[in-house]
């Protein structure tokens, strides 16, 4: 069996020379030695600042880089032939690429209209806080740059839900717009604020048949024109979740496909809002374990009084392993953004090798950890802020470890507060494979694990170089396997550079 790895192909603040689908063109080769076996792709549509967006304030569906819209012809990333080759190339090495999807709002729209609308209390959207009125507002989508090619549909206020800007009054707030298709917001998994329907920019309507159909339309249009054959999933609990069964269904039946389909819903402790969204969904989606990376990240800070034999409690990957995307950081928890939560330096190696070379979840590499990156931006307080991530040296390793080595049964010892380990037996089909791992957030630690009777009398030494003693496996399978304080170390048979 393959062990698929997914790489998160870029950060908020992707800033390099290259234009990132030439990049992921280039380094498709490198990519498939590490054991990548799918690609996720920043949002490939034109968004409201043109060049500068990195694509969740979505305008134009259909326009890949393509058309002079918002001040430029290519997006942030490149064009589309350059995007539609970078596609194309992952999948010669054997990558799937995953198109991020952001179906919840459009921004930057080109006309205004007089609408009808009610205030909301933000802290509580069900409550109304006016009658109707009328606004001028932000609502029609024309695409004048596009002027009708591959859809002539026009977004009008009654493809949306909701807006944050009366532009007559100069007034900011949350409208909900009186459309002909539903009375005040549209039922979405999160509950928070009374109702989470309403994020950002313009809210999409599912209600409005016509929009149903217009975004089935855009899917088979995105899919035949660059031939992706997974999709992640923006902002899902502010989205109707009927309408996302049925695009996904939709979109299945019409290529005869099983796109792999992630969904992102960020929450931090309530893994019973994964399971209902699970419930609802009917298992169509994978979905991100934003739980387990908050575990990560709280591991972290608290060094050795966190209790690592529990680092997986209350997670996704524990409860539904074949359904959790695991991740150490994304995009928005990297420093300076929305949700951040880093996670400290000395924990990554540790982290990467819990979602690595382990028999559960899909692991997602973020990119800074394989290449770095530089970025300056205002903090909360204001003041401009300088930030390096420095790429993990060894994640190459631990991820050509998954790909080789990472295979058979799996043995746990969660057994300690300050050390933990387990072994993968290794297989018949994967030369050499089999691994044990120990890790510590305290002292120098010690671990006696069986690996399994096939091993005994090899050596096994640390491939990641950091314990520099071998051990040998002894008659029945067993060993005691050795990390140092705060540190992980990978023991295997086989590993070679
Ligand atoms: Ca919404």
């Amino acid at each position: 069996m393959i062990n698929q790895t997914l790489v998160q192909y870029f950060h908020w603040y992707y800033n390099e020379e290259e234009k990132l689908w030439n990049k992921a063109r280039k380094e498709a080769g490198h990519l498939e030695d590490l054991g990548v076996t799918m690609v996720w792709f920043p949002p490939a549509y034109k968004s409201t600042e043109g060049a500068n967006s990195v694509g969740y304030d979505c305008y134009d569906l259909y326009d890949l880089g393509e058309f002079d819209q918002k001040g430029s012809v290519e997006t942030k990333y490149g064009s589309r032939e350059e995007y539609i080759a970078a596609i194309k190339t992952l999948q010669e090495k054997h990558i799937t690429v995953m198109a991020d999807v952001v179906l919840n709002h459009k921004a930057g729209a080109d006309e205004l209209e007089k609408i009808p609308v009610r205030r909301v209390n933000p802290h509580n959207r069900e409550e109304f806080i006016s009658d109707v009125f009328e606004i001028e507002a932000w609502t029609k989508f024309t695409f004048p740059g596009r002027a009708g090619k591959y859809s002539a549909f026009i977004w009008d206020y009654h493809a949306f839900s909701g807006i944050d800007w009366a532009a007559d009054l100069q007034e900011e707030g949350i409208f909900s717009i009186q459309n002909s298709y539903g009375d005040g917001w549209e039922q979405v998994p999160s509950g928070e604020f009374g109702n989470y329907d309403y994020l950002m920019f313009n809210d999409v309507d599912f209600r409005n048949p016509a929009v149903r159909e217009e975004l089935k339309r855009w899917g088979e249009w995105y899919y035949k024109t660059c031939g992706m054959k997974g999709f992640r999933l923006d902002a899902v609990k502010h989205v109707s979740a009927d309408f996302l069964n049925e695009w996904i269904d939709h979109m299945n039946a019409t290529f005869n496909e099983k796109f792999f389909i992630v969904a992102e819903n960020w929450v931090t402790a309530q893994v019973e809002e994964l399971h209902a969204y699970i419930e609802e969904t009917g298992g169509r989606m994978q979905l991100f374990d934003s739980i387990l990376h908050t575990n990560f990240y709280l591991a972290g800070l608290a060094e050795e009084r966190y209790d690592l034999s529990k680092i997986f409690d209350g997670t996704l990957t524990q409860t539904h392993p074949f359904l959790s995307i695991t991740f150490v950081d994304n995009h928005d928890s990297q420093p300076l953004q929305a949700l951040q939560s880093y996670v400290e330096y000395w924990f990554r190696p540790l982290a990467y090798a819990l979602i690595l070379l382990r028999e559960h979840g899909i692991p997602c590499i973020f990119y800074p950890d394989l290449y770095g990156c530089k970025y300056s931006d205002k903090n909360e307080a204001g003041e401009e802020v300088e930030v390096e991530l420095i790429g993990l040296p060894n994640l190459h390793v631990i991820s050509r470890i998954r790909k080789f080595l990472a295979h058979g049964l799996q043995r746990d010892y969660f057994d300690h507060p300050n050390c933990i380990g387990w072994t993968r037996e290794g297989d018949d089909e994967n030369p050499n494979s089999g691994l044990a791992v120990v890790m510590s957030n305290g002292d120098e630690g010690i671990k006696t694990m069986e690996i399994g009777q096939r091993h005994a009398g090899k050596t096994f030494t640390d491939a990641l170089g950091i314990w520099q003693e071998p051990v040998v496996i002894d008659e029945n399978g067993w060993a005691d396997f050795s990390c140092q304080g705060k540190s992980v170390s990978i023991w295997t048979s086989g590993y070679s550079q």
